[in-house]
């Protein structure tokens, strides 16, 4: 059915420096589809298996798409351009995985395997990039209506003139 590998081997990669790349649609990713609204929208990946300065095994994970999501304030499609970046470092086990300070912040550790579930790992970065309210930047439909300010507060004499010298109504393109 589909071309992609549904599995790797996480320190194959990282060991041989391999790189892993091609393309889902969001069809063949139940939970990032439940916020696009098109199942046929790509998602290209690209994974590069590296070891790190000190001898970790792990991969940068790039992630591109155009994915159009539903605008929260006006109901119709907003395209939201995915770029990601992460490096990842590759434990063998949970052991591992807890003996791990968590300081730092570029890196994201994740139980490798040599049967490693691909999509699944695309999905879930992915779904870390959306936007939480996502909206057009200027959409149609107003956050509210505000009231005009009130300019007739203070005592001006002004202002008075003013009123009285406004004659007549607007022209034929009023409106
Ligand atoms: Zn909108």
């Amino acid at each position: 059915m589909s071309t992609n590998a549904t599995t790797f081997d996480a320190f194959r990669l990282a060991r041989k420096r391999e790189t892993l790349s091609g393309e889902a649609t969001v069809s063949q990713l139940p939970r990032l589809a439940e916020s696009v609204l098109d199942p046929a929208a790509r998602l290209r990946y690209e994974i590069a298996g590296r070891i790190d300065e000190d001898g970790h095994p792990g991969a940068v994970m790039k992630l591109s798409a155009r994915l159009p999501l539903r605008c929260e304030r006006c109901n119709e499609a907003v395209e939201f351009e995915l770029v990601r970046e992460v490096p990842f470092r590759f434990v063998q086990d949970e052991e591992e995985l807890n003996a791990l300070p968590i300081e730092d912040d570029e890196l994201e550790v994740t139980i490798g395997s040599p049967a490693m579930a691909l999509l699944p790992w695309i999905e879930e970065e992915a779904i870390l990039s959306l936007p939480l309210v996502p909206r057009h930047a200027d959409c149609a439909l107003p956050s509210a209506v505000e009231p005009e300010s009130v300019e007739a507060d203070r005592p001006n004499p002004f202002a008075v003139l003013g009123s009285l010298k406004r004659g007549g109504g607007g022209g034929p393109a009023g409106g």
